[in-house]
């Protein structure tokens, strides 16, 4: 059985309000994207891709992969406009035989092995599986007006985070579905913003939902980085 994880790090990161990519800004001296990477290298997983921006390959090579003598990226690409371009680059890099393939945001730093041993068992199960965690506040859904249109069941309510885990075969032929059909997407006015989605709305496959943690968090805004320095010290 070969399993990859494709590691996203290709976002400019905009909500950071900062001129470094926050994939690449420090906890304890180390950039965010290392602690994701390692977790992969420490787990049983087999190969990585790392999708990067542009002209990031090099500095990824030597300051993150080199430096911390990780052994399982297999390859370096460049990513895309918007995520879901990164994913399918990601995708059509794996060019070995592979049976699963875990989607994993590079800005996630608190993966571990519990969630990976989860997921894996769970997507041999299902072929398709998400990691989140229940809601802790309730959730609204707005109308265009920003009134309350509806309040869907608390204990329904899942927040989405990564590895999203599926048969490779299933994300690929998903993915390449979602790019043939990506002009009537944006014309429809449909953002995808997950894996899930594309399963969602280019097959008939149900996604489970898988437990990940509530550190799981991605690093988005600035008090986000001083939540992962506590996190890394407890
Ligand atoms: O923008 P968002 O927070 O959804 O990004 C989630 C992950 O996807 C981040 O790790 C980011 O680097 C990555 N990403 C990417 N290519 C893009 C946009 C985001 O690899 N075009």
């Amino acid at each position: 059985m070969n399993t990859t994880a494709i590691v996203l790090a290709a976002g400019q990161g905009k909500r950071m309000k900062s001129t470094i990519h926050k994939q690449y800004l420090l906890i304890e001296d180390k950039p965010v994207l290392y602690y994701s990477l390692k977790a992969f290298e420490d787990s049983f997983i087999d190969n990585i891709v790392l999708v990067t921006g542009k002209d990031e390959q090099d500095y990824c090579h030597k300051e993150i992969i080199q430096k911390y003598n990780l052994k399982k990226v297999t390859s370096i690409i460049e990513g895309g406009k918007e995520r879901y371009h990164s994913v399918a680059y990601g995708l059509r890099a794996i060019k070995w035989a592979c049976d699963y393939v875990f989607i994993h945001d590079g800005a996630r730093p608190f993966i571990d092995n519990e969630i990976l041993m989860r997921a894996l068992n769970e997507v041999k199960l299902s072929g398709a599986c998400v990691t989140g965690m229940p809601v802790k506040d309730t959730v609204k859904i707005a109308d265009d007006d920003q009134y309350v249109s509806s309040t869907p069941s608390r204990s329904l309510v899942w927040q989405i985070q990564t590895p999203q885990v599926f048969e490779k075969e299933l994300i690929t032929d998903t993915y390449e579905k979602l790019l043939a059909n990506e002009e009537k997407l944006i014309a429809d006015g449909i953002s995808i913003t997950d894996d899930a989605m594309v399963v969602e709305h280019f097959s008939d496959r149900k996604v489970k939902l898988t437990e990940g943690s509530y550190r799981n968090i991605k690093i988005t805004t600035p008090e986000d980085l001083k939540i992962a320095q506590i996190f890394l010290n407890t």
